[in-house]
């Protein structure tokens, strides 16, 4: 029950009104040390109901009479456009009944827009770091003020390559009294250094670990022999499946432009998303998605970043992501707030180490699902190691001379250059770099 928190009643009206009956995990665990005021560090994944777990005791820090509004209270920093809007949304329906007011600045909106409505002093902003500098440079963002920090989806953020802007920005708040972290993952060292120049003495709640991710999920592989074999499950999948909405996952643009082409050709109502889109289109397909007018979503990491879609309970994994985190994020889609979904991960022999390397580092073995009407001849690889790896072809002993010369004789004189679509997940294409090697990537222009 809500009411077991200290929530103002008017926070405690609006819950009603959104018919959050029991609070999950995270909200149980983090609101009364946030109300408490503390500095806290939380790992939970996305789905878990965090950003009520951090609206919630900041709405109440910030309640209060109608009055002109002089400075920004709290800011939320995120690492992505949509999961702004998300939150902007969640904030909105959370303070129904206050006069509390927020606002958005990400990037791919009016700039001069935006200068207005920080004219206007919201009291919370929530927004992407890289847009929020540009408008500190520019003159037009005093943050003095803050009393609140949030910093959701850290993690994120500094997979994108913000760790700078993130650090500069909670500079500006510098008389702020309380910092609140949330990350999905445990996260690495560049986290760790985050967390100690960020935080105060912060209380660290592990929520969820990513075992224990998504529980009402069902994880599945389906084996395939090559990608036109992969195609044609995705289909017997989307044409057998009970499933209100799916998204079907790729590592590349072309992929997804690919898939998005033969499924449109089969009368799908479908929409790709990948970094190329501009903001106009991805805020079509997204609420085409959300309304129910499109089933379908194609998409690649980087774009189906913080998407947050009621009713998306299948996710097809056509190429397998190359972390473990990247699957966590992925399949976080489904399943949300406790609701049932489906993972399909569909492996070609390329795909079965990968596979198995996420297994291990969930702690999971993903059920093997045969579907008989598009069966192949791939099964997975004959022998296993103890790691659930393949055992690889022994390599043939040389002699001597003979083989060298037949391999001589065979080698090409030059190494040919292989013309490789972008990797849109920014990971080289290859794809297999160990999952415990953290992966870092460069700023995304998102
Ligand atoms: P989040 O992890 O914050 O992205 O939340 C995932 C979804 O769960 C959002 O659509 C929330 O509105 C919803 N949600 C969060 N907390 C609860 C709750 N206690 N009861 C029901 N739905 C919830």
């Amino acid at each position: 029950m809500f009411s077991q928190f200290a929530l103002h009643e008017r926070l405690l009206k609006a819950v009603a009104e959104l018919n959050f009956v029991e609070p999950t995990p995270v909200q149980t665990a983090a609101i009364p040390l946030a109300l408490e005021g503390r500095d806290l560090r939380v790992t939970a994944q996305t789905g878990s109901g965090k950003t009520a777990a951090f609206v919630l005791p900041m709405l109440n820090r910030l309640i209060g009479p109608a009055k002109v509004r002089v400075d920004i209270r709290a800011v939320i920093l995120l690492p992505t456009r949509e999961l702004a809007q998300q939150t902007l949304k969640e904030v909105e329906r959370f303070s129904q009944f206050t006069f509390i007011k927020a606002g958005l600045i990400t990037g791919g909106e009016d700039f001069k827009v935006q200068a207005a409505m920080l004219r206007k002093v919201p009291d919370i902003l929530i927004g992407t770091p890289g847009r929020l500098l540009e408008h500190l440079n520019a003159g037009n963002l005093d943050l003095k003020e803050v009393e609140l920090l949030v910093l959701d989806e850290a993690d994120r953020m500094l997979d994108m390559g913000f760790a700078e802007d993130v650090e500069r920005l909670a500079n500006e708040c510098a008389n702020r009294q309380q910092t609140l972290l949330f990350s999905a993952t445990t996260g690495g060292s560049g986290l760790r250094e985050m967390i100690t120049k960020v935080l105060k003495d912060p209380q660290h709640l592990q929520v969820n670990n990513v075992s224990e991710l998504a529980e009402g999920v069902r994880q599945q592989i389906v084996t395939a022999d090559h990608n036109v074999h992969k195609e044609q499950v995705l289909h017997w999948l989307l044409a057998n499946e009970t499933y209100q909405k799916a998204i079907i996952f790729t590592n590349t643009r072309a992929m997804a432009d690919r898939i998005y082409g033969r499924l449109v050709a089969l009368n799908y109502k479908t929409f790709v998303l990948h970094g190329e889109k501009d903001q106009k289109d991805r805020k079509l397909a997204i609420d085409r998605l959300k309304q129910g007018a499109v089933k379908i979503l194609v998409a690649t990491d980087v774009a189906a970043r913080g998407l947050d879609v009621e009713g998306l309970d299948m996710v097809i994994n056509f190429d397998m992501p190359r972390t473990g985190d990247d699957y966590v994020h992925r399949i976080g889609r489904t399943g949300r707030a406790g609701a049932e979904g489906l993972a399909v991960s569909l492996i070609t022999h390329g795909d079965w180490n990968l596979m198995s390397s996420i297994e291990r580092y969930l702690k999971q073995k993903f059920e093997r699902r045969t579907i008989k009407e598009v069966k192949g001849s791939y099964t997975g690889p004959k022998k296993v190691k103890a790691s659930g790896k393949a055992v690889g072809a022994k390599k043939k002993k040389t002699d001597g001379k003979g083989d060298k010369k037949k391999a001589l004789a065979k080698a090409p004189t030059k190494r040919k250059t292989v013309n490789r679509p972008k990797a849109e997940s920014l990971v080289s294409q290859d794809g297999m770099a160990p999952l415990k090697k953290r992966v870092i990537r460069p700023p995304v222009s998102e």
